[in-house]
């Protein structure tokens, strides 16, 4: 049998396995990637949109101007609508700026427009989303694809994984020897049942009948009606759903909801579901492309790492698309753990800094799932039963469209504009963390509230030479100060001493932003300790930040300081 060895091997090249293997080869690890579809396989239709967190995570990674370069066209209409079909009366919008109109000032008319980010969301279709990581990820030196692989089993002992991969065009098998091991093998993994992972939670919310279809005439007919937009969601008494416009010309998805009666898809008779949600008659033409049905779930695995094998994404997590936070949460997973695992190949950190990761995500996994299956629960209640009369002409059909849109937007906003879902998760109880005493703030889907509590995310302010804040940041730990006088000589000797990759960074144009003059950044750009002079017990904080904090840093760092 053949043998690969490599540092890590990453089993799915979906978008967060892709996302694990660019940044870990950034932070200059080497990665086997394992994938069984062929280079440049279309994947499926479903995910549209790329959160605002996902983004500034591309930033850093120099992709985000060839992703917000693709997808819709730049002057589309990214606004969810709601109607009584597709071509029928609009009752309702959410406004979400194009590309291109995200260069207007912000304005309540857009509720996503202000928020505090260089890197607003993205709605893009995982079809053109995928071929720019996969083609980034096959330039980069350091990272070997395997296409046309798949796992087959894989093994792991005190100091090795062994993944067991088949070649799907020879059939040969090949033994990949690894460090460590990254399951983005999506719902079905291989990986989660080999390490003995379970999936728990809700096994059905509801089912969807998805058709990915070419309609030229579509578009068209929708523009005699009404402004497009990226989403409208059609509520009759007929059949319920959505469709999703994906090349803003001809492509689209079609949801269409299935009913609690249709136990079975093949129940259904799709094209009839397609023209109800579509509002067209039988001489409307159009292709389906493909089938892409889907139960709605919400299952957590109930751990996401058994010693060296990890998993993120949706081998980790699956959930109903409330929000379309599924690829982003996994995403989030990702970038969570590649730090931790380079600080680990690269020397810097010790193998029980790997303890953090679980200890951070599986508890935002876990109220992510709720907070979007709570209110998909909601949403599945209010689609299926429209009001009486919402068809109906006239001034009384004009009043219940007016109520009931009105209902809608106030139950939808949250989920299209979830500045709570992208800014507000925090890791409050891990060990990589210099807490402080101080609470971080609570969010929702929909709110946040900026703030420098260890554990959150840096909140994000602008410099006055037009960079964001963000582009300041170094690979791995930064210590930003905003106040020069401030002596922090003594904690880079001890980084540099003790060989923990540390950056310093000025912005002394930024203070006024931020309540501390000091903040110690993460590698993943949350914050990981703050303080208005360095600690007294520098080699102490340190000790803790690479992981070390079984043997160090026990007692509180803030406190020593202010003991010393
Ligand atoms: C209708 C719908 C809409 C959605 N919309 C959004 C959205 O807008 N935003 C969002 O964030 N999320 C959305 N999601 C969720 C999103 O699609 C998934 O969370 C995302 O695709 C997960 O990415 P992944 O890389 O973890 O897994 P996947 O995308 O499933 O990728 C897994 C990869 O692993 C490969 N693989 C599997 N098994 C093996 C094996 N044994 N050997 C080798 N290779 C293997 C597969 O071929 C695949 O390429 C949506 C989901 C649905 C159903």
């Amino acid at each position: 049998m053949k043998t690969i060895s490599t540092p890590v091997v990453v089993i799915g090249a979906g978008p967060v396995g892709l996302t694990a293997a660019i940044d870990l080869a950034w932070r200059g690890v080497d990665v086997v990637v394992v994938e069984s579809r062929y280079a440049g396989e279309p994947p499926p239709v479903k995910c549209n949109h790329v959160s605002s967190r996902s983004m500034e995570i591309m930033r850093r990674l120099g992709l985000a101007p060839a992703i917000r370069a693709a997808g819709l066209p730049q002057d589309y209409p990214n606004d969810i609508v709601f109607c009584t079909t597709v071509t029928g009366i609009e009752f309702g919008r959410i406004q979400i700026p194009s590309v291109a109109g995200r260069t207007a000032p912000p304005s309540p008319d857009f509720p996503d427009s202000d928020w505090p980010t260089p890197e607003p969301p993205h709605r893009i279709n995982q079809l053109f989303l995928e071929p720019i990581l996969f083609e980034h990820a096959a330039k980069q030196p350091r990272i070997r694809m395997l296409n046309r692989f798949v796992l087959e089993s894989i093994t792991q002992s005190v100091d090795a994984v062994t993944a067991y991969v088949r070649n799907l065009d020879s059939s040969e098998v090949f033994e990949i020897q690894a460090n460590y091991a990254i399951g983005c093998d999506g719902a079905r993994s291989v990986v989660r049942r080999n390490i003995g992972a379970k999936f728990e939670g809700l096994a059905e919310i509801t089912r969807n009948l998805s058709s990915f279809i070419r309609a030229p005439q579509l578009l068209g007919m929708i523009e005699k009606k009404r402004k497009p937009s990226w989403m409208s969601q059609a509520i009759n008494p007929r059949r319920a759903g959505n469709a999703i416009a994906i090349d803003g010309k001809d492509l689209w998805l079609i949801h269409c909801r299935v009913k609690a009666h249709e136990t079975d898809f093949s129940m259904i008779d799709r094209d009839r579901a397609i023209r109800d949600v579509l509002g067209v008659d039988d001489a409307f033409q159009y292709d389906l492309l493909g089938k892409e049905d889907w139960i709605a779930r919400r299952l957590v695995a109930d751990r996401m790492r058994n010693g060296r094998i990890f998993l993120c994404g949706d081998s980790a997590h699956i959930w109903i698309p409330v929000a379309g936070y599924g690829m982003n949460c996994g995403i989030a997973d990702a970038v969570d753990l590649t730090w931790m695992l380079a600080g680990v190949i690269n020397g810097w950190a010790p193998p029980s800094i790997l303890d953090a990761f679980e200890r951070e995500r599986h508890p935002i996994t876990e109220q992510v799932s709720h907070f979007v299956a709570d209110l998909g629960v909601q949403l599945v209640r209010k689609r299926n039963e429209p009001p009486a009369g919402i068809e109906d002409a006239g001034e009384r059909g004009d009043a219940v469209r007016d109520r009931f849109g009105r209902e809608m937007i106030e139950m939808n906003v949250a989920q299209y504009c979830c500045a709570g879902l992208n800014f507000g998760y925090y890791y409050d109880k891990s060990p990589l963390i210099v807490y402080d005493g101080e609470t971080q703030p609570p969010y929702s889907m929909g709110t946040f509230k900026p703030s420098t509590v260890p554990g959150c995310r840096l909140p994000h302010a602008w410099l006055p030479d037009g960079r964001s804040i963000y582009d300041l940041l170094g690979q791995d730990y930064t210590l930003i100060r905003f106040d020069q006088t401030l002596d922090v000589s003594g904690l880079e000797e001890e980084a540099r001493a003790s060989g923990f990759p540390l950056q310093l960074v000025d912005a002394t144009d930024a203070a006024g932003t931020y309540d501390f003059p000091l903040l110690f950044v993460r590698p993943d750009q949350h914050i990981a300790w703050r303080g208005h002079t360095v600690p007294a017990d520098a080699a102490g904080m340190i000790a803790r930040l690479r992981g070390g904090w079984q043997g160090a840093g026990s007692g509180n760092i803030n406190e020593a300081h202010s003991a010393a």
